[in-house]
C-alpha cells in the first residue's frame, strides 16, 4: 500500500494528520514553529475508498517513488516525471494505451492512497501463514494456572487451520515441547541459572545447521511426521524444527491442549519467604531462538502469559528473597534500582534478534505484584506488540483481552506482521525519525535529517507487528535556509509519500 498526501491535506483517505496545514519553507520559519513539523499516519488503516489494484507499483528508477497523482504525465511521450526527484520514467510496455481520457487508477487525482495486491505468483512469500508459539509461566499458584491454562486452550480453538503452533513452558527452567512426538511428550529442558548462548540453545534442540544433533524428520510442512522414532541422529537438516516444535493448527492445537492439561504448577522448592525462581527472560529467549530457527525472518508472533517477576538469569529484576522489595518508582528516578540497567540491556539485544526475524512479543502479564514490564518494554515498544496488564488470569481484563486477540482470527484487530514502511520526501524536507511502534532498518539516504528524535537516522523502518489502529508520528525538519532557493524550482509543493508492505 502506498500513501501520498499534499502538504494540505489533513487526513482523508490517507489516514495522516498534519501537525500544520501550511508548512514553512526555511529552517529560520521552522525554528519559530513551537509545535513541531510532523505527521501521524495510520499505515494501514482501512478505508472503503482506497481501490485495489492487482498488479506492482510503478517505481521512480532513481529514487524509487511509487507512481501518483502529483506526477506530472507526458502522454505522448509515455513519461512520467517523478515529483521527488525530478527524473523523466518511461512507463513499460503494459501503459501503452493509457491517454488524458484513459488513466490508471493510481493517477485519478482522489486516489491519493492505493493498496497494491501483488499476485501471489510474483512474491514467494505473499500470503505467509501466521506463526505463534506460546510461552507459559508455570511459577503460579494452582488457580491462577488453570485460568491461564484455560485461557491458552481456549485460544487454541480460535487459531486458524494454516497457523503454525509452537508451545514453550517454564518456571525455574524453560521446557521446549517437541510437538511432532504426540505419543510421548518430548520436551527439552534448559536451566534458567545458566548463562546460554543462542547458539548453545538451538544446538540443544539439534536446530543448528551442520551440527544439529536432532533427529531428522521426513516429510514437508506439518504432513508426514515420523512417529515413535525414537533416536536415529541425522545432522543438518536445516528445516527439521518445523516438524519438531511447530505444527499446524489443525493437529498442532491439539497436542498443545493435551500438554497444557497435564502441566502442574513448577516443582521447583521455593524456600520460606523467597520468591519462585522464574527465568522469563531465557524462556523468552528461547522462544524467540527457536522461532527465528525454524522460521527466518518470516515473521511470528511469541504469546508470553507470565505470572511474576523474572527472578532468574537473565532478565531478573529483583532477588529471590522477600525481604528485597521490588524496585520503584524512587528507585527508578534516582537509578538506584539494582537490576535494571542489566535487564534493560539484556531485553534490548533480545528485541534486535527479534526485530531481525520480524517476530513480535504479545505480553499477558497477570500478578498482584510487578512482573517487570518497565524492562521487558523495550521489545514490546520495538516489535509492535501488545501489552495486557491484570491483576489475575481470571480477572475479566485479561480473560477478555486474551480472547479478543484470537476470538476472530487476525481480522478482528487487523493485526498484521513482519511490514516495512519507506518514506519518500520532497528535498526540502528530512526526516528525523518516528514515534511509535517500529525499529529503524538503518537506510541513510539524503532526506534523513542530522539530529534523530526517536526510530531516526534512517527512511525506512521495520514494523513487526502492527494492526488497523496502528500510529506512528514522523517529525520532519525543513532544510532548505534560503527563500530564492525556490524560485527557480519546478514545483513549489512539498510531498511525502509513505509505503507499507
Ligand atoms: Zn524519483
Amino acid at each position: 500500500m502506498s500513501t501520498e498526501m499534499a502538504n494540505t491535506d489533513p487526513e482523508g483517505i490517507d489516514g495522516v494528520r498534519m501537525t500544520w496545514n501550511a508548512w514553512p519553507r526555511t529552517k529560520v520559519d521552522a525554528s519559530k514553529c513551537v509545535i513541531p513539523i510532523a505527521a501521524s499516519i495510520s499505515p494501514i488503516r482501512p478505508h472503503p475508498h482506497i481501490p485495489n489494484n492487482p498488479y506492482a507499483p510503478l517505481r521512480c528508477k532513481t529514487c524509487s517513488a511509487v507512481l501518483n497523482p502529483f506526477c506530472r504525465v507526458d502522454f505522448s511521450a509515455l513519461i512520467w516525471i517523478c515529483p521527488f526527484c525530478f527524473q523523466r520514467n518511461h512507463f513499460p510496455h503494459h501503459y501503452s494505451g493509457i491517454s488524458e481520457t484513459n488513466v490508471p487508477a493510481e493517477l485519478y487525482p482522489q486516489y491519493t492512497t492505493i493498496e497494491y495486491v501483488i499476485p501471489t505468483s510474483d512474491i514467494h512469500h505473499a500470503l505467509p501463514q501466521p506463526v505463534y508459539v506460546f510461552v507459559l509461566d508455570t511459577c503460579m499458584i494452582e488457580e491462577e494456572l488453570r485460568f491461564a491454562k484455560l485461557a491458552l486452550q481456549q485460544a487454541l480453538e480460535f487459531l486458524p487451520e494454516n497457523a503454525l503452533v509452537g508451545f514453550v513452558s517454564f518456571g525455574t527452567q524453560v521446557q521446549v515441547h517437541e510437538l511432532g512426538y504426540s505419543d510421548v511428550s518430548k520436551v527439552y529442558v534448559f536451566q534458567g541459572s545458566k548463562e546460554m548462548t543462542k547458539d548453545h540453545v538451538l544446538n540443544q534442540l539439534g536446530l543448528l545447521g551442520g551440527v544439529a544433533s536432532g533427529r531428522r524428520v521426513g516429510g514437508g510442512t506439518g504432513q508426514g511426521f515420523q512417529k515413535g522414532v525414537a533416536h536415529g541422529h541425522g545432522g543438518g537438516f536445516p528445516n527439521s524444527g518445523i516438524t519438531r516444535f511447530l505444527l499446524p493448527a489443525s493437529e498442532g492445537a491439539y497436542i498443545i491442549h493435551s500438554r497444557v492439561e497435564d502441566l502442574g504448577t513448577d516443582k521447583w522448592p521455593v524456600a520460606p519467604g523467597h520468591r519462585s525462581l522464574r527465568c522469563t527472560g531465557l524462556a523468552l529467549s528461547v522462544a524467540s531462538g527457536l522461532l527465528g530457527a525454524c522460521l527466518p525472518g518470516t515473521g511470528g508472533r511469541v504469546v508470553a502469559l507470565v505470572g511474576g517477576p523474572c527472578t532468574e538469569g537473565h532478565g531478573s529484576i529483583v532477588s529471590q528473597d522477600l525481604t528485597d522489595p521490588v524496585r520503584s518508582h524512587k528507585d527508578l528516578d534516582k537509578d538506584a534500582a539494582l537490576y535494571f540497567r542489566k535487564a534493560v540491556q539484556f531485553y534490548e539485544e533480545l528485541s534486535k534478534q527479534m526485530v531481525n526475524h520480524g517476530q513480535v512479543l504479545d505480553l499477558f502479564a497477570s500478578a498482584l505484584d510487578q512482573v517487570g514490564v518497565a524492562e521487558m518494554k523495550v521489545i514490546i515498544e520495538r516489535t509492535g506488540g501488545l501489552v495486557v496488564l491484570a491483576e489475575s488470569f481470571g480477572h475479566p481484563v485479561f480473560r477478555d483481552s486474551f480472547k479478543r486477540v484470537f476470538e476472530n482470527g487476525e481480522e478482528a484487530l487487523g493485526l498484521s506482521y513482519n511490514g516495512t514502511l519507506e518514506m519518500n520526501c520532497s528535498k526540502d524536507i528530512k526526516i528525523q525519525g518516528i514515534i511509535g511502534p517500529c525499529t529503524s532498518l538503518e537506510k541513510k539516504g539524503p532526506a534523513v535529517a542530522s539530529t534523530p528524535i526517536g526510530q531516526g537516522n534512517t527512511t525506512a523502518w521495520k514494523l513487526c507487528g502492527l494492526d488497523k489502529d496502528t500510529c506512528l508520528t514522523v517529525l520532519f525538519d525543513i532544510s532548505s535556509t534560503d527563500r530564492s532557493d525556490h524560485s527557480g524550482t519546478l514545483n513549489p509543493q512539498l510531498y511525502i509519500q509513505t509505503l507499507t508492505r
